[in-house]
């Protein structure tokens, strides 16, 4: 068979791996140097070229869209069907393998699988019927303590006995929990790898038959799997299988998580004759890109020696904007890729990414009023936020108290003890009188249907939203939210969920006092308009946020990708936008007071800037509305380890101000020119009539101008040509 084809496009030490004599191998290699092409072709190697059977084979990767891609390219390079060949995550592959040996791994046929909610919902009934305080233990610790232990691989019967109060509650809701899971034949996400694992492990026939069967496994990103994932890994390889593993200690990015950078060290120790192989010339990015890659980098500690080149073009220098705020910055950026699609571009080739959800509000926002098409990737948009609707739910019960999906919503959340029960009596009286959920509750009290306890946490709500809809009178839009939010008890509520997840939740629902804050000084149309009944602007703001979370994606289409920095990771685009490097945000407040969260901070800034094949900006801002607050943050570290002849400041600015006036007197004046005006210079035009500078761009000769006229909207005018003349 030829197979010139799969070694063709590659280079000398990719060549070398994919035709390397079967055996175990790590290929660890910096960023686009070709680790992902390299696993493809080797497997489309084995199979043409060494004959081994797509059936054979094993091949495990970080997301299913990695997954999907991976086996696309895969069948462009074989010449036999691919469709026995496995490809997945590592637990989609534990999912089918427990599907297929529901027996052996001790399930019911038809086991259900729990999503993280489900998961929550079932731990919070556990507790309950535990009798265990949900106010000392909250139920995402719990959650989350059980998930650790899992992915260490630890059941509840192996816990050791403790003094400790809070080992002792976790033990106990664990055990409980664990057995409730196996009566009602349900698997939670860390159940899958573990229950698959402890299969294996239990049934001698069972993994000595996958394991002749898996001869090869192929790992990417390995430099992010976890204990038990390491664990699952090893036991199936078996000392037969032969294990290809790649990954680059540079980009490990989930530390947090539990990801264990140690693996990349144990596979070698712990595998037989690994071979190592090192991948060192970069095809994704400029060599500018990659200095400044490089340059970053090197400022962490302990490193895998590693070198890192390109043939390719120096590029262009890095850009560098320095915004006055956040709603500058996001107009900055919109305005680069209007102008990048203006002048032939493509909206998906470009990329914005983020360190912090929350921040892809404002971004969103500057993209639909340039009518830029985008995609969110890896997170919900913003208003779609499980917190952010919970809070919008109360907003519009203070407003409509018959709104009965708000109701349902938000009755029991955070939990305030109105049980299933309870809430079917009520939808009940609801359906047979016709009357919304609210009105029904009030007659099923009134009427005596609930009694007790159940009359008393219902009556209790009623209470709360009467109370926020009479207190909240007076007070501005933005105000009415932050108090709803507290009082609602959302904040406290969504605040003690655990981790990273926690800590976002509530910078969403601090933003969204943000957006609302803002929303009063931006409204399209006067609140009383003489053609329009009188909306309130609690009204107008639920009708915008309803809006936003549903139509103004477009779905299908060429689209700006936004996503976060993490899950960017393999992904590549010509241009790449880094927002908000500011001290604080990236790197991330708390992950700078220690060594190691500053190095897996500069880490995933190192897999930001690697994503960029041709074009790089990266962005902060002066001041910053996030989390609720107004944040002075200076520019990051990050910025200041990249040498200095690479980036090149863009000294376009734009005043932009919260308060309702457009613009501000200049503070920072672009580089003076003999013909030079000032941003908010008013001027005359001989056509146009009066105007104020908005921005400028180019120098000297090439100096070109923004201005609003107030009769012709905003024009671009060549200074030199246009014959401004400046007012007072
Ligand atoms: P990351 O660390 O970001 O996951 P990677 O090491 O997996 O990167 P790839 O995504 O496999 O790198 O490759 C980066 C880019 O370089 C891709 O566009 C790929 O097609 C291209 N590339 C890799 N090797 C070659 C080669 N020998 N010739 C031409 N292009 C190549
Ligand atoms: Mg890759």
């Amino acid at each position: 068979m030829d197979v010139t084809h799969i070694l063709a496009g590659l280079n000398e030490a990719q060549r070398e791996a994919v035709a390397a004599p079967p055996g175990n191998a790590l290929v660890v290699a910096g960023a686009g140097s070709g680790k992902t092409r390299v696993l493809v072709h080797r497997i489309a190697w084995l199979i043409e070229a060494e004959g081994v059977s797509p059936y054979g084979l094993l091949a495990v990767t970080f997301t299913n869209k990695a997954a999907a891609e991976m086996r696309q390219r895969i069948e462009a390079l074989l010449s036999v069907s691919a469709s026995s060949l496995w490809v997945g995550t590592f637990h989609g592959i534990a999912h089918r393998l427990l599907r297929m040996h529901w027996q052996e791994a001790g399930l019911p046929q038809n086991f259900q699988i729990l999503d993280a909610d489900d998961q929550q919902r079932l731990v919070k009934r556990v507790m309950r019927a535990l009798d265990i305080d949900e106010h000392r233990w909250p139920v995402r610790q719990a959650v989350w303590a059980i998930n650790q232990h899992k992915d260490e691989g630890r059941r509840a019967a192996a816990l050791p006995d403790s003094d400790d109060l809070f080992q002792v509650i976790h033990k106990r809701i664990y055990e409980s929990y664990e057995s409730l899971c196996n009566e009602g034949g349900l698997v939670d996400f860390a159940e899958l790898l573990l229950r698959c694992l402890e299969c294996l492990r239990g049934d001698e026939a069972l993994l000595a038959h996958y394991r002749q069967r898996f001869g090869h496994i192929l790992v990417d990103e390995f430099q992010d799997t976890n204990g038990i994932q390491y664990d699952w890994l090893k036991l199936l390889a078996g000392g037969t299988s032969h294990v290809m593993a790649v990954g680059d200690d540079d980009q490990s990015i989930y530390g947090w998580r539990g990801a264990r950078i140690e693996n990349v060290r144990a596979f070698i120790d712990e595998f037989e004759d690994v071979a190592t192989i090192r991948l060192e010339q970069n095809y994704r990015s400029t060599g500018t890109i990659l200095d400044a890659a490089n340059a970053l980098i090197g400022h962490n500690a302990g490193r895998l020696p590693k070198s890192l080149w390109t043939e390719g073009a120096v590029g262009d220098p890095i850009a560098l904007y320095s915004a006055d705020n956040d709603l500058d910055e996001a107009r900055f950026v919109a305005e680069r890729i209007a102008g990048a699609i203006e002048d032939g571009g493509s909206a998906d080739e470009m990329a914005v990414l983020y360190r912090s959800n929350a921040q892809s509000r404002v971004l969103e926002e500057a993209l639909m009023r340039a009518d830029i098409p985008y995609r969110i990737y890896g997170g919900f948009r913003f208003f779609e936020r499980a917190e952010i609707k919970n809070a919008l739910s109360y907003l519009r019960l203070t407003h409509d108290r018959h709104a009965d999906v708000a109701f349902e919503r938000v009755v029991n959340t955070p939990p305030r003890g109105i049980g299933e029960k309870t809430l079917e009596a009520v939808r009940q009286l609801s359906r047979a009188r016709a009357v919304s959920l609210w009105q029904a509750s009030k007659e099923a009290i009134h009427e005596g249907q609930l009694r007790g306890r159940a009359a008393n946490v219902v009556a209790e709500f009623i209470k709360l939203i009467d109370g926020m809809a009479e207190g909240g009178q007076d007070l501005s839009l933005h105000e009415l939210t932050e108090w709803v939010i507290e009082a609602s008890g959302l904040m406290d509520y969504h605040g003690r969920e655990p981790g990273e997840r926690g800590l976002a939740r509530k910078e969403n629902l601090q933003e969204l006092v943000s957006a609302a804050r803002q929303f009063s000084g931006e409204l399209v149309f006067p609140l009383q308009d003489a053609d329009q009944p009188a909306m309130s602007e609690l009204a107008e703001f639920l009708d915008q946020s309803a809006l936003d979370a549903g139509d103004r994606e477009s779905g299908a289409g060429s689209a700006v990708q936004m996503m976060t920095l993490h899950s960017a990771k393999g992904l590549e685009f010509p241009t790449v936008f880094i927002t908000g490097l500011e001290e604080g945000l990236f790197p991330h407040r708390q992950s700078r007071e220690t060594e190691n969260g500053l190095e897996e901070e500069r880490r995933l800034c190192y897999v930001g800037i690697t994503r960029a094949m041709r074009t790089l900006y990266l962005t902060h801002a002066e001041v910053r509305r996030l989390h609720g607050v107004e944040n002075h943050n200076r520019p990051s570290r990050f910025i200041r380890e990249l040498p200095p002849n690479l980036v090149s400041e863009i000294r376009v600015r734009r005043m932009v101000d919260r308060s309702s006036s457009l613009l501000n007197p200049v503070r920072g004046l672009f580089a003076p020119e003999p013909s030079a005006v000032n941003i908010g210079q008013r001027v005359a035009h001989q056509k146009f009539g009066e105007g104020v500078v908005l921005q400028s761009d180019g120098q000297g000769e090439r100096t070109r101008v923004q201005v609003h006229f107030a009769a012709a909207g905003e024009k671009w005018l060549m200074l030199s040509a246009a014959n401004l003349q400046t007012l007072d």
